[in-house]
């Protein structure tokens, strides 16, 4: 990132958002909102489809419903009341159950509902935004800054263009053009292993009574995960070593893997296959002067827990309400602090737990631990401080996420699956 002196332009924009992901559009919807002279920037030509992230944990469900999203959501969402942990080999070893959430949040569940959905939702609700200026085909190559504002270089269909803005958002994900311009570094962790992850078309919930909508599979060897989403089962199998990522996607392989798992049920069709890797890494700033980074562009973690998605909702959420409540500098500082300090202290720390916790090898520790989860999902007291923190309640209150007035109690008008 380079320095420029910024003349005052008058036709720039309050903020620029680069990427129309689940991310960068929810800050632009709350931005926009609040009158706010939006552009957002997207190298595709069109919103994403494939599958990703598809949980969404209380605190962003409050969220959803202060930016009057809650209700396409519910409508077409699943609602999941409980998760499991089992062991591959043994089954059941604990069911959390977010009921015990039901004093603390309207909402205590995690609901399932694709990414590509929200994204979709999201594009529905900002149609009715006049201030916010969507772009596809629009690929941001640089930023120049300076303490008043940015410099953005886009290379657009028509040729290069140079927009400008007081802010700029980067939720362009994880390879963030916005935070290589801004020089920042992306610390942490690759996984040596892989995920495979799959679409399939077959009732798990008949080959196998009793399982929740979401379960967490230990294993010391390949664990996994079964998730449901409204549109199909999903499958995420562990993948280490040798086979390379074009080897993972064979039907040879993946057949294989799902055999390992359906034993004599009938083979089902493959809907989507995807290979995952996976990381945990934290931006070392999340704000250079005007420009700040959020999301994936900022943070990056493992999927275990659902974590990753939620949190960069709430950056979004935040960032929208401090770049508007204007300040300046010092909420902006707070802001990026409070942010990477929740990237490093929770969802790092939470997912790389969780992780773990599938992963342990076979031995006294793993017997321990699995043990201990067991306990703990039946104490009522340990079991409530769990999914305090599984829902990201307890960080959301501690941070005040959401305004009072979005805190409440259940109701029980919401139908469970
Ligand atoms: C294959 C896969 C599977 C996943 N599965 C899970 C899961 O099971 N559970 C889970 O919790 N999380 C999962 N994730 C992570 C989750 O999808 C991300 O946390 C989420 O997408 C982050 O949203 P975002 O808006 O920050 O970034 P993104 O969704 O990556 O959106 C960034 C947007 O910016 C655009 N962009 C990029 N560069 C530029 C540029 N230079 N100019 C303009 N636009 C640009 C991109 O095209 C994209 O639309 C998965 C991710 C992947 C890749």
């Amino acid at each position: 990132m380079s320095e420029f002196p910024v003349q005052g332009d008058a036709d720039g924009y309050d903020a620029i958002v680069v990427g129309a992901g689940p991310v960068g559009l929810t800050a632009a919807l709350v931005l926009g909102r609040a009158g706010r002279r939006v552009l957002v920037l997207e190298s595709e030509t069109k919103p994403a489809t494939q599958w990703r992230a598809s949980t969404f944990h209380p605190p962003t469900l409050e969220l959803a419903e202060d930016l009057g999203l809650i209700d396409a959501m519910l409508a077409q969402g699943l609602v999941a009341p409980t998760y499991q942990l089992r062991d591959r080999s043994g089954g059941l070893v604990a069911e959390f159950d977010f009921s015990t959430l039901s004093d603390a949040t309207r909402y205590p569940y995690r609901l399932q509902l694709e990414q590509y959905k929200y994204v979709r939702i999201l594009l529905e609700a900002l149609a009715g935004e006049r201030e916010v200026d969507l772009r596809f085909d629009h690929r941001v190559s640089d930023i120049l800054t300076a303490p008043d504002g940015a410099e953005v270089h886009v290379e657009t269909p028509e040729g290069p263009r140079t927009f400008t803005a007081s802010h700029v958002i980067g939720a362009d994900g994880a390879r963030s053009t916005v935070r290589q311009s801004l020089d920042v570094e992306f610390e942490g962790i690759t996984y040596e292993h892989r995920y495979l992850l799959l679409g399939i078309d077959a009732p798990l919930e008949d080959y196998f009574p009793g399982i929740a909508c979401v379960n967490y599979l230990s294993d010391p060897v390949e664990h996994m995960m079964l998730l449901r989403i409204p549109d199909c089962w999903r499958v995420m199998f562990e993948v280490t070593g040798g086979p390379s990522d074009e080897e993972v996607v064979t039907d040879r392989f993946i057949e294989d893997r799902l055999q390992s798992l359906l034993g004599s049920h009938p083979m089902p069709q493959i809907l989507s296959r995807q290979v995952y890797r996976v990381h945990q890494r934290v931006a070392a700033c999340f704000r250079r002067g005007p420009v700040m980074i959020i999301g994936d562009a900022a943070h990056v973690n493992s999927p275990i827990g659902g974590l990753g998605l939620n949190s960069g909702v709430h950056d979004a959420y935040t960032l929208g309400k401090v770049l508007t409540s204007s300040r300046g500098d010092a909420d902006l500082d707070a802001w990026a602090l409070q942010r990477r300090t929740i990237a490093l202290a929770e969802i790092q720390r939470i997912t790389h737990r969780n992780t773990q916790d599938l992963s342990l090898s076979e031995g006294e520790a793993r017997d321990a631990r699995m043990q201990e989860l067991r306990e703990t999902s039946r104490d009522p007291q340990r079991s409530k401080a769990w999914m305090l923190e599984a829902s990201m309640l307890a960080s959301a209150r501690q941070q005040r996420l959401v305004p009072e007035a979005l805190i409440g109690a259940a109701d029980d008008s919401v139908t469970t699956v």
